[in-house]
């Protein structure tokens, strides 16, 4: 599986995504790995051999001696998360335990071609490259297919016809690397960060474009060819603008016209329309508003949603800004890495 290519063996994976929620023992590593006793002690062994465990304390047990605790050492490894969008590079390197410590932003020129992406991106890869590195998450924008890595046409960008992003990529930088649309990886973020209260969830984003992530049942969806959350490009309006889709009254065209003109009431009032139809549609309990319109206008656009959504007792959403602001893309992206390097099914 592709998914695994980024381990020494799957049994590590495990072994670290149970000791990522905090410090466990042997003991319990082997119950809910469900891995006996002495496999655990040699993967445990070997992960404090190559720094990612340490030995850090004892916990009582009531009867026998104390057991020994193991803690994840968050900085033994990194991984790099990148957003790309129509005019911006944003890289961010994070730790094992997805926090971001560094990062670095340049300027990308209208309608960049992919050497030229690839070219920039290296740039800023190599300004934040470490040893420690085990990968590089990109989340770009769609449509593009994530199992393969190739990017198909996104509006407004040149010469990004059927493009192998990742395999060039990989080449380049010399490391792993998943791709995947930005408003996926943006989805991620909040889903690792918020963990088990977060289930049935709509992520917004709202850049140069609209678009949306969608976790379902706990799993973030990407549809049949991977290609799920082009919400953007909805009919709201049957007789309305023309959008850069080449479609009509597009809930992104409607949006960004409203905001060109500095109408903020009704911009907010179409991602609410939009909202709510989502909540109908697929009945989710959480909202989560991102991207850099959001980020300037947060009160209005909490408002302009929360307006919208339906009033039933029964049916409450919760409506919040993403409390990593300008990084959620990008350190999702990471996230994404990090999610393949603990073997996390996603
Ligand atoms: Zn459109």
């Amino acid at each position: 599986m592709a998914n695994l290519r980024f381990l020494r063996g799957y049994n590590d994976a495990v072994v670290l995504g149970l000791a990522r929620s905090g410090a466990v023992t042997r003991v319990e590593l082997a119950e809910r790995s469900g891995l006996t006793p002495q496999a655990v002690s040699k993967v445990v062994g070997r992960l404090i051999a190559d720094g990612l465990l340490v030995e850090s304390g004892t916990r009582n047990v009531g009867v026998g001696k104390p057991r020994t605790l193991l803690k994840l050492v968050a900085d033994s490894r990194l991984a790099l998360g990148a957003q790309v969008e129509r005019d911006e590079l944003r890289v961010v390197l994070t730790d094992l335990a997805g926090t971001v410590l560094d990062r670095a932003v340049a300027p990308l020129p209208r309608g960049f071609d992919p050497p030229a992406f690839v070219a920039e991106l290296t740039r800023l890869v190599d300004r934040l490259r470490s040893d420690r590195l085990i990968g590089v998450g990109i989340g770009f924008v769609g449509p593009l297919d994530h199992r393969t890595g190739v990017v198909h046409d996104p509006n407004g960008l040149t010469g990004w016809h059927d493009v192998p992003l990742r395999s060039w990529a990989e080449e380049r930088l010399g490391l792993p690397v998943v791709l995947d649309k930005d408003t996926n990886t943006a989805m991620v973020a909040e889903a690792w960060r918020r963990g088990e209260e977060l289930r049935d969830a709509v992520l917004v984003l709202v850049g140069t474009g609209l678009g949306i992530g969608m976790l379902l049942d706990g799993r973030v969806h990407r549809g049949a060819r991977t290609n799920a959350g082009e919400y953007g490009h909805t009919t709201l309006q049957l007789d309305g603008p023309t959008c850069v889709c080449g479609r009509t009254g597009c809930v992104e065209a409607l949006h960004n016209l409203a905001a060109a003109r500095g109408d903020l009431v009704e911009a907010t009032s179409v991602v609410g329309v939009a909202v709510a139809d989502l909540v109908q549609l697929l009945d989710i309990d959480h909202v989560v508003l991102a991207g850099r319109a959001v980020l300037a206008e947060p009160a209005a656009y909490l408002d302009g949603v929360r307006a919208r959504l339906p009033k039933d007792e029964w049916l409450p959403v919760d409506v919040s800004i993403t409390p990593l602001g300008d990084d959620v893309v990008a350190a999702g992206a990471a996230m994404l890495v990090l999610s393949e390097f603990y073997g996390r099914p996603r």
